[in-house]
């Protein structure tokens, strides 16, 4: 199995990404964004939980999202591998996937860190905002989002950089040369 987490701040292009490595390499898309999304559209109690703290900007509790993941490793057993988009985002929950991987015989292969600068994020979160209908694409929210980044999932890079599976790229190029970046990582693996 390989297993990628694609890390980076809101609006680093992590879903975008995503999108171009799951086409190219075959691996499982997991986002914990859209997964919760997805609740919040269906209208369960998980999913109204959640949009309280989304819509404020602030990270679902661990227990959560761990949850979350658990059922969907367990729904895909064949799978080749997987990209984690938007998980892990807080150390415990790093902690918890690498049980969950292990109980596997498996691991996280590489952290894929886009790297953008703070003004950039911004400019292309409040345009996406334009478009994406997300309730916590405004600039009062997205500010949030970053200060809660930079609080609690930063340090999800350095718990995988002691493993010597850390990857940081230049994430501010266009999709293309991101991707190709991304890809140089990927096929070296
Ligand atoms: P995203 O689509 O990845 O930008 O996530 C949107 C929002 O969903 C975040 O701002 C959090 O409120 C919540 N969320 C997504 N993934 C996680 C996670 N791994 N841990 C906690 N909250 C999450």
């Amino acid at each position: 199995m390989l297993n990628i987490i694609l890390f980076g701040p809101p609006g680093s292009g992590k879903g975008t990404q995503s999108a171009n490595i799951i086409e190219k390499y075959g691996l499982k898309h997991l986002s914990t964004g859209d997964l919760l999304r997805e609740e919040i559209s269906n209208e369960t109690a998980l999913g109204l939980d959640a949009k309280r703290y989304m819509d404020n900007g602030q990270l679902v509790p661990d227990a959560v999202v761990i949850g979350m993941i658990d059922s969907k490793l367990q729904q895909h057993p064949d799978a080749k591998g997987f990209i984690f988009d938007g998980f892990p985002r807080t150390t415990e929950q790093a902690v918890a996937l690498d049980e969950l991987l292990q109980g596997k015989g498996s691991r996280i292969a590489a952290l894929i860190s886009l790297e953008v600068p703070e003004e950039e994020l911004k400019r292309r979160l409040l345009d996406r905002g334009q478009v994406s209908g997300r309730s916590d694409d405004n600039e009062e929210v997205i500010n949030k989002r970053i200060i809660e980044y930079k609080n609690k999932t930063a340090a999800v890079a350095d718990y995988y950089a002691a493993k010597g599976v850390h990857h940081p790229l230049k994430g501010n190029g266009s999709i293309s040369e991101t991707f190709q970046l991304i890809g140089n990582v990927m096929d070296a693996l």
